[in-house]
């Protein structure tokens, strides 16, 4: 069972998780940092570099008066109460220390892992006081990723089972999500939203019956509800629609959380943490439907066309542009060809100079910035007919730039322009659903 941040995000929510906890019985559970707490301290790692002392000193007072009122909320046991305070007084003072050091990407991580630390510690302490048979495991003991900042799963395995091993009494563990360590021992983290990864990777390594993220809605909508009213939950997904949707865009579930647990073949159940009977969604290996199912977007994607020097697109150009891409670590999202040139997408422009001026060389190279990828996901596999021409419909009053389709069974892409992102969704959900 994960609960992300709006779900721990009070003492008052704390407790409505350890009550689902304590009715599921034997369970791991992930926790993410209280909402807000991961943003103030990437906030206080910017004061502190920009040398703003009296204002990180007041963030860190700020933060240390916010969990010091949510323990006095959340536990009655004057013992406890003492404990979770005693606790609190160390992580705070740690925290200080950062004040006077120079801040690298490594102070940096150190910081950020402090919001999982401080939500389990307390949750952990309340779960003693409702007397559950608990036990607080460090998730920088088991979780690790490898040098290019992928999870190393047969380390997650092997060390989680065996750490777990140590308490064979324990019907309940208790973890940090999003925290890891590098292949240096470094503090580290599963980027932003990682907690769900923590939980998809430990669920696949300890082989849990089933993953549970409890969220602060009921499952996966079939659009995005920031932009677009009256979406509705999704009640299955099969593992590779899930995986989509999160990569484009579906802010419920990390990018990539969906892989361990589809090769483990585990179920993974997204579920309400404010409305528990809510059925959710639940994603597995789900047969086809017949139908699309949902829309998700992502921003901030630059679309690159290389047209060949050449009359004809040889065999060799492509390969040749590829390794432009590759060279510079840069993962293409989307890709058209014609016989004449080709088109890629790209979400990272870190590198883009580089590789705009090797691409030169193959071709005539233009670039269009603040692009949306939108993506439509469901059952579409090609011998269906009708539903591509439903989404291109559904879109004919806004331009697109590239479409991608026939590249799995799961979905069709489209790349328009970032001012046309919130009608384009709202015209999706119109046409389709
Ligand atoms: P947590 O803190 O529990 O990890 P997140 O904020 O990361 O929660 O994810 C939940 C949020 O994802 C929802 O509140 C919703 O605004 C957003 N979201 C974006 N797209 C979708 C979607 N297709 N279905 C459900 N929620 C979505
Ligand atoms: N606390 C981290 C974040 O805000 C990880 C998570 O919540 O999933 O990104
Ligand atoms: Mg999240």
């Amino acid at each position: 069972m994960k609960f992300g941040g709006t779900s721990v995000g009070s003492a008052q929510r704390m407790k409505n998780v350890v009550a689902l906890v304590k009715a599921a019985g034997n369970v791991t559970v992930v926790l993410s940092a209280m909402s807000g707490t991961t943003n103030s301290l990437i906030s206080l790692t910017q004061s502190i570099k920009d040398a703003e002392n009296a204002n990180a000193t007041k963030q860190i007072d700020d933060l240390e008066k916010k969990y010091h009122d949510t323990a006095r909320e959340l536990i009655s046991d004057p013992a406890l109460l003492e404990e979770a305070s005693a606790r609190l007084d160390v992580y705070f003072n740690e925290l200080r220390k950062y004040l006077t050091l120079p801040i690298t990407e490594k102070e940096e991580k150190e910081i950020v892992a402090f919001g999982e630390k401080l939500s389990t510690m307390l949750v952990s302490l309340y779960m003693k006081e409702k007397g559950l048979n608990a036990v607080l495991l460090d998730a920088t003991e088991f979780m690790r990723i490898t040098p290019s900042g992928e999870p190393d799963q047969e380390y997650v395995r092997e060390n989680v089972n065996a750490v777990m091993a140590r308490y064979p009494e324990a019907e309940i563990f208790l973890t940090q999500g999003f925290i890891c360590r590098n292949h240096k021992g470094e503090i580290d983290n599963l980027q932003r939203g990682g907690s769900d990864y923590s939980a998809s990777l430990i669920g696949a390594a300890i082989n849990a019956e089933e993953i549970q993220i409890w969220t602060d809605i009921d499952g996966m909508h079939n659009n995005d509800p920031r932009f677009v009213e009256g979406t509705s939950p999704v009640g299955e997904l099969h593992f590779e629609e899930a995986a989509e949707l999160a990569y484009f865009g579906a802010k419920i579930l990390h990018p990539t959380c969906v892989l361990p647990a589809k090769y483990a073949n585990i179920p993974v159940r997204l579920l309400n943490t404010m409305q528990p009977e809510a059925p959710g969604t639940v994603i597995f290996n789900a047969k086809p439907t017949h139908t699309i199912k949902a829309v998700a977007a992502k921003d901030n994607i630059t679309a690159i066309k290389i047209k060949s020097s050449h009359m004809l697109l040889a065999y060799g150009f492509l390969r040749k542009v590829f390794e432009v891409f590759e060279a510079y670590q840069t993962p293409i999202d989307m890709i058209t060809t014609s016989e004449v040139g080709v088109s890629v997408s790209i979400d990272n422009e870190r590198n883009l100079d580089k590789i705009l001026s090797e691409l030169r060389h193959y071709g005539e190279v233009t670039v269009d910035h603040d692009m949306v990828i939108v993506c439509v996901v469901g059952d579409l596999e090609w011998q269906n007919r009708g539903f591509e021409a439903e989404v291109v419909n559904a879109l004919k009053e806004i331009p697109v730039r590239m479409i991608s389709y026939g590249g799995s069974n799961y979905n069709i892409s489209l790349l328009i322009r970032k001012e046309d992102k919130i009608r384009a969704l709202q015209l999706l959900s119109e046409h389709l659903f």
